[in-house]
């Protein structure tokens, strides 16, 4: 599936040329409800090892526009997962604080320890993406940051952290049945920001964002993939499918102490 979603480095994806409702590589949502309690059992079983080795992360960067779903994808994918080897941060718009820093600061805080899975809910992508579409800094800094976000995120994968950066991708109509449902439904109307409907009004110029970043910050290092995410049920089994294959080709390994076990036995026989 990696193969199938990533952007790849030196081509350039077309938001417009992917059909949000599309569900590339799996057959039908029966298939993929079937598979998708095994892949999380798997998830569970790789992740395992990685916390055991403390040596490693994976840092899962999750960006798509209100209601594409990111929230249930932690819910649905990240939630096989033990817990307590995941670290979910969401980030919004900076305090003053922050704003006092290099838009990294508050990022490189958040990296996972090692062992560890990290979770970014919106990310030092929001920097290149909404602070572009709102103007909140010029367009020569917008142009800087893509270079500064590459060699850091290069930085912290030669640290020893794998990157995943999934965008989910969902339609403008798919949106506007969410924001309904969420206006409709008592238990979705906490969720509804009336200036969602701002960033609504600028869809295009979202998408443009997206798509810029999205051809200039998938490196080797750190890829990003696109996933059509108007299904609920494909978008959950794509990013397992995505992680699973990652942390399999990390292939974590419990560490094998050297230990005396027969002394170690014999003592716990003894009382
Ligand atoms: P939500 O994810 O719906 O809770 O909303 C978080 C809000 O914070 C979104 O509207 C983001 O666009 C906004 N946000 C996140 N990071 C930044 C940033 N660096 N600058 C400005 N706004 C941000
Ligand atoms: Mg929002």
């Amino acid at each position: 599936m990696r193969d199938r979603l990533r952007v790849d480095p030196g081509t350039e994806v077309v938001l417009a040329d992917i059909d949000p409702r599309s569900t590339p590589g799996v057959g039908s949502r029966k298939k993929a409800e079937r598979q998708m309690a095994d892949r999380q059992a798997r998830l569970a079983e790789l992740q395992e090892p990685l916390y055991a080795e403390r040596s490693r992360s994976l840092l899962v960067v999750l960006q798509g526009t209100d209601t594409s779903g990111k929230d249930g994808t932690i819910k649905h994918v990240i939630g096989g997962m033990n817990p307590q080897g995941c670290r979910i941060l969401g980030f919004k718009a900076p305090t003053k604080e922050e704003l006092r820093h290099h838009f990294l600061w508050r990022i490189k805080r958040q990296l996972p320890d090692p062992g560890l899975v990290g979770i970014f809910n919106r990310s030092h992508y929001e920097d290149v993406l909404v602070v572009k579409v709102h103007g909140l800094v010029t367009e020569e800094t917008v142009d800087r940051r893509y270079g500064e976000i590459n060699r850091f995120e290069q930085k912290v994968v030669d640290g020893g952290t794998t990157v995943v950066k999934v965008c989910l991708l969902i339609s403008k109509e798919e949106q506007r049945e969410r924001l309904l449902a969420r206006l409709e439904d008592p238990t979705k109307r906490w969720k509804f920001n009336p200036a969602d409907l701002d960033d609504r009004d600028r869809w295009d110029e979202f998408q443009a964002a997206y798509q810029t970043a999205l051809n200039r910050c998938s490196t080797e290092a750190a890829p990003w993939y696109v996933i059509p995410a108007d299904r609920k049920w494909y978008r959950n089994w794509a990013v397992a499918e995505i992680l699973v294959e990652t942390l399999e080709e990390m292939d974590p390994q419990y560490p094998q102490p050297d230990l005396d076990i027969d002394a170690l036995r014999a003592r716990l026989a003894a009382g």
